[in-house]
């Protein structure tokens, strides 16, 4: 980089991170009833950050019942109460974000720039958003009859929401989560994933601030057993998973045969395609976000780009060069671009994906960048001369690695970005509107975006295709699967 280089760190004093956390359950911090804990690491220094309950059979039992004798005073509220409630709780979020800011960097991994003006706007709009919603609910679908009389559409929460989330936004994941359940009146069940226990307890703190009903939500942290526990048990009425596509399928299994509703949320293998008429330094900046974001931990993440064979060596050359800017380190200094990975199994894992495009014949190429010494780090890397057979085009690698293929014409560009099981998300770069309607047409993706990547809107319904998922989260299709009609 040609640029003199100021360390500018966020303050790690503004926010107070207790020795040791409890569960939160029916408005109270208790420890686990067998007492079992775990620790939670701070992946850029592999610092324990804190010590929390992990919830066992018993624990998750006690939050569900909570969370069943709140349902009916919670949702016998009118719409407009529960809606002063999410207000409520989205201001507070709005006045605490340097904080929860700085607790989700450290928790995470995450670069502070992006918990400040990421993160912890949408975690705030999605609370407005959806505060928005919870008292037009009923008149929203009700209406005269044509033919005699009135009919009515009346939507009914279906009541207790198990909710379980994994670790790349802990609190945003939350909030998709825990704001329309509570707008519809129903009462949650929240597990946070293992890594990232703490802003939800914070979030939990927050509720009471806020005044929240006892019960309404509880927090169970713990790991993928904890997960287990309350997916499988008899008393909740809906199941909403965020996270891989292996536990999504098994926990599809799981409730299979039940009388429980469930959205899945799950992998992606984005592809961001590139035309030759596209603006390269535009296109090379939304390739940077589409996979740097976030250090790639995003299920959405561009991690295929797809560039038309004409304009290859030009956007390579740009892209290389502006790879070469990118600063990985401390996840508090606000000038770094790429903080930590999450923690030392996902940069195993990233590591043998890699070591995988290299075995299989593909060119790796990453800038020369010094990576601090303690934690869990990953270059910025790229590989050229992939093929839709190799691993790396295959799998969700949910790292900072971007996989370039190319292609000729707009056909084959749709089969190419067509060619995985998932179908989350996808980019199209080009100045033709012509042709971004009819890619966005053919690609089998719950999101297309053109000339952005990674835009997020709370009124903006966001969800998977084939093995991303089923179900929406965001906007006023979110609410439904929350409802019964
Ligand atoms: P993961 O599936 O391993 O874990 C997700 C959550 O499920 C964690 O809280 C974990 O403790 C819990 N869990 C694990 N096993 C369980 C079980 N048997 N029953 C119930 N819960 C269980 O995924 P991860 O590694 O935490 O997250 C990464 C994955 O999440 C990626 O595949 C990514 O694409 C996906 N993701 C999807 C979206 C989306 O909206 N589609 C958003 C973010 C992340």
């Amino acid at each position: 980089p040609v640029f003199e280089y100021a360390p500018a760190p966020e303050s790690r004093a503004v926010v107070d991170i207790a020795p040791s956390y409890g569960l939160f359950i029916d408005g109270e911090f208790a420890g686990a009833g067998d007492g079992k804990v775990f620790k939670t690491l701070s992946p850029s220094s592999e610092e324990v950050l804190s010590e929390v309950a992990q919830a066992g059979a018993e624990d998750v039992d006690r939050a569900v019942k909570a969370a069943r004798k709140a349902f009916g005073t919670w949702s016998a509220l009118p719409g407009s109460e529960r809606a002063k409630y999410l207000f409520r709780i989205a201001r507070i979020i709005q006045e605490r974000s340097r904080e929860l800011a700085v607790l989700e960097s450290l928790d995470n991994g995450k670069p502070i720039r992006e918990s400040r003006d990421a993160d912890l706007p949408l975690v705030a709009a999605h609370f407005f958003y959806y505060a928005g919603w919870a008292d037009k609910l009923a008149y929203a679908v009700r209406g005269r009859s044509a033919l005699n009389g009135t009919s009515g559409a009346d939507p009914r929460p279906l009541g207790v929401a198990g909710q379980v989330i994994p670790w790349n936004f802990p609190l945003l994941m939350l909030a998709w989560k825990i704001a329309p359940a509570l707008a519809t009146g129903n009462t949650v069940v929240l597990k946070p994933a293992e890594t990232t226990p703490l802003s939800a307890l914070f979030f939990a703190d927050i509720c009471r601030q806020a005044g929240l009903p006892k019960g309404v939500v509880n927090i169970v942290t713990g790991d993928g057993s904890t997960g287990a526990e309350l997916v499988g048990h008899p008393g909740i009425d809906k199941v909403a998973f965020t996270g891989s596509t292996e536990v999504g399928k098994a926990i599809a299994r799981t409730v299979a045969g039940t009388r429980k509703k469930v959205t899945l949320e799950l992998g992606g293998k984005a592809a961001n395609i590139v035309f030759d008429d596209a603006p390269v330094d535009q296109a090379v900046e939304g390739i940077i976000g589409g996979i740097f974001f976030n250090q790639g931990h995003v299920c959405c993440a561009g991690s295929r780009l797809l560039v038309q064979e004409s304009v290859q060596d030009e956007l390579l050359d740009a892209l290389k060069r502006r790879m070469g800017t990118l600063r990985v380190g401390d996840p508090l200094d606000k000038n770094t671009d790429i903080g930590a990975i999450n923690s030392a199994e996902q940069l195993a894992r990233i590591r043998s994906l890699a070591d995988a495009g290299e075995a299989e014949g593909a060119e790796r190429w990453a800038p020369a960048c010094e990576l601090p010494s303690s934690g869990y780090w990953f270059a910025p890397t790229l590989f050229t001369g992939v093929t839709q057979a190799h691993r790396i085009a295959r799998e969700e690698i949910f790292g900072p690695v971007l996989s370039v293929l190319t292609f000729r014409t707009p056909e084959e560009a749709v089969a190419k970005a067509n060619n995985t099981p998932y179908g989350l998300s996808a980019g199209i770069w080009t100045e033709k509107g012509s042709r971004i309607l009819w890619m966005a047409n053919k690609l089998r993706a719950g999101v297309v975006w053109s000339n952005t990547f990674n835009k997020f809107d709370p009124a903006s319904p966001f969800g998977g295709y084939k093995e991303s998922g089923y179900g929406r989260e965001g906007g006023r299709h979110g609410l439904e699967a929350y409802l019964d009609v």
